[in-house]
């Protein structure tokens, strides 16, 4: 029997571009030849997103399912999102800004029909500005040094993962986490290929600086503690070099006589270890952040609405995983999309004067 196909794309803030995406995606999903679904998890947009994306349910309500997120939740909390609610054997991530071309993903499928369970891209020619591309490298270049995820292409988001993968991800309780690499710990024949990648064509990318370096925070930390480890290594470095320093001050203070000058030295380096110890406090805080949010074991994230055909009418063997029983169905969706496009009018507006 053929394999089922599952689209992931997590959307924020992206009407612009939907209209092009769907233009896209579905002629080339269509050319798989197989059932698929395309689920699209709206991240608490602001924007027209939800609304368009109803209209292609009502387009095309065979293949289609929606999800509308309370609020942004973040683009991988978006995905697992997907995730949770997926029923195909591949499941497909992919961007909704069409950096990453739909055509690619009958190469995904190829590739998992040949015994793949996680299939990783590297953008081959990427189009992004110069700082990102720079900054990834480096990134990437770290990460494989500190954790065992051999990812070539981390940022690259159009991936495969079996079934068997996505049901391990739907297992995980993990508040911050980088799906891409949660997917690959579980991976057990991943391969890579190459894909093209494209230039934004509508809207702006989501990601600021700040949201950057976070995610890559949310990267290290939730894979590997050896920046915990390089402070402690860094610790007993430095412990060893000053009882090195004591002893010559010690020998000069005997023979040469007191040391006067050098004060300004003194703070030099006394502040560079103030440095060193700040940095070290900000590391464990940022692991010490991301155990408090686990612990109070908030949701992480709420679904408002759910878009989708009626189960019976879609040609998929598979049964709905447990996990997708708990959230509930909002009914009157329309009228979720409704309200929303309510307020965003009277926000247009401005206040009412009252
Ligand atoms: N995205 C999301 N929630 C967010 C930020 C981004 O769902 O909080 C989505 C966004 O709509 C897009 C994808 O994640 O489909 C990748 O975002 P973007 O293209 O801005 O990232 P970049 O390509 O700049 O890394
Ligand atoms: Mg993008």
């Amino acid at each position: 029997m053929t394999a089922t196909v599952s689209i992931v794309i997590p959307v924020f803030n992206e009407e612009a571009g939907l209209e092009s995406l769907f233009a896209r995606l579905y002629p080339a999903l269509d050319a798989l030849g197989r059932p698929y679904e395309v689920i699209f998890v709206d991240d608490g947009s602001r924007d027209r997103s939800a609304a368009v994306l109803r209209e292609q349910f009502e387009r095309r309500p065979d293949a289609t399912r929606v999800m509308l997120l309370t609020r942004n939740a973040g683009q991988h909390m978006a995905i697992l999102a997907g995730f949770a609610h997926s029923r195909g054997d591949y499941v497909i991530t992919l961007d909704a800004d069409l950096q990453n071309p739909p055509e690619e993903i009958g190469k995904l499928v190829a590739a998992m029909d040949q015994g793949a369970d996680y299939v990783g891209t590297v953008r081959a020619r990427r189009h992004d500005i110069y700082w990102r591309k720079v900054a990834s490298r480096l990134m990437n270049r770290i990460r494989e040094r500190t954790t065992q995820i051999q990812i070539t292409d981390q940022g690259c988001m159009l991936r495969a993962y079996h079934r068997t993968i996505v049901d391990a991800i739907n297992r995980c309780v993990e508040v911050s986490t980088y799906v891409p690499a949660l997917g690959y710990s579980f991976a057990r024949h991943p391969v890579e290929i190459e894909v093209a990648h494209a230039q934004r064509t509508a809207g702006q990318s989501k990601y600021s600086v700040y949201r950057l370096i976070r995610l890559n925070f949310d990267l290290m930390t939730g894979f590997s503690v050896a920046p915990l480890q390089f402070f402690t290594m860094a610790g007993m470095a430095l412990a060893l070099l000053s009882l090195f320093f004591v002893i010559v001050l010690a020998i000069r203070r005997i023979f040469i006589g007191p040391e006067v000058q050098g004060v300004f030295t003194l703070f030099g380096i006394a502040f560079f270890l103030i440095g060193v110890l700040l940095i070290g406090l900000g590391v464990v805080g940022e692991y010490v952040g991301r155990i408090y949010e686990q612990v109070r074991q908030r949701p992480r994230y709420t679904v408002s609405a759910l878009m989708e055909g009626d189960e019976a009418s879609l040609r998929w063997t598979r049964q709905s995983s447990p996990q997708n029983r708990h959230i509930e169905r909002v009914e009157g969706l329309r009228s979720e999309i409704d309200h929303t496009e309510m307020l965003r009018a009277e926000r247009a507006q401005g206040p009412t004067g009252e």
